[in-house]
């Protein structure tokens, strides 16, 4: 096993220091995960309800600052378990699972930080908001939904990763985080960029990266 977090932190602290580091541990081992940990990682990502509930610890027994991260699609019927195993939700992409968030949260008279996801790279595979137009109905539903605390913005490039489509697929979603943030909504996260694309990424304004395969080596899904 060889994890290599401090050498990705330092790539990304040297092009912009203030720039947040989000390990991106799904398909590897929880001691992976605690070797990133010793390294000086603390936000972490998991792209499924069910692998981060077997691999981490509860939240009350994690090590000390970690912070775990859904970034995979979420369905509704796994709304209730996302909420006990991660701290931030990041892939919210539809006004029916903000519905469904919002109903569990009231029960437990808790709030919750959420990303919105936006599709914008326009691929109908993906997941996210898929427009302009559906973000802003998300970010007007926000009024029947108390309990979800808007923290930001999430987005995936194009899977061809790198050239200009990903270039306007960042600087579109940057264009729309600046124009809520303008709206007056106290925003502070626009997570974007992975391992091919997040030097680009920060160039047009990124301050999260999320970054599997640069530190955890690649996965292998048949293990
Ligand atoms: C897997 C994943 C990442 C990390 O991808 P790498 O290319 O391995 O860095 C980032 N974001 C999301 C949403 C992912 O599913």
């Amino acid at each position: 096993m060889s994890v290599d977090y401090r050498k990705v932190h330092d790539q990304v602290a040297s092009l912009s220091p203030s720039v947040s580091l989000m390990a991106v541990s799904k398909t590897h081992p929880y001691e992976a995960v605690l070797e990133a940990y010793g390294q000086g990682a603390r936000l972490f990502g998991e792209n499924r309800v069910q692998e981060a509930a077997s691999k981490f610890p509860e939240p009350s027994r994690r090590p000390e600052g970690m912070k775990l991260c859904l970034i995979g699609h979420l369905q509704r019927n796994k709304a209730k378990r996302a909420l006990e195993v991660f701290d931030r939700i990041d892939s919210v992409d539809s006004l029916a699972l903000m519905d469904e968030l919002e109903k569990r949260l009231a029960q437990l008279e808790r709030t919750f930080p959420i990303l919105f996801e936006l599709r914008s790279s326009g691929e109908e595979q993906k997941t996210g908001f898929a427009d302009e137009g559906a973000l802003m109905e998300a970010v007007a539903h926000l009024e029947a939904c108390p309990h979800l605390i808007l923290r930001g913005l999430m987005t995936v490039g194009p899977l061809d990763g790198g050239g200009e489509g990903t270039r306007m697929a960042f600087r579109r979603t940057k264009a729309l985080y600046d124009r809520l943030i303008a709206q007056g909504l106290e925003l502070s996260v626009l997570s974007m960029g992975m391992s091919g694309d997040w030097t680009l990424a920060i160039e047009e304004g990124s301050n999260e990266v999320r970054i599997g395969t640069a530190i955890f080596g690649a996965r292998n899904y048949n293990a």
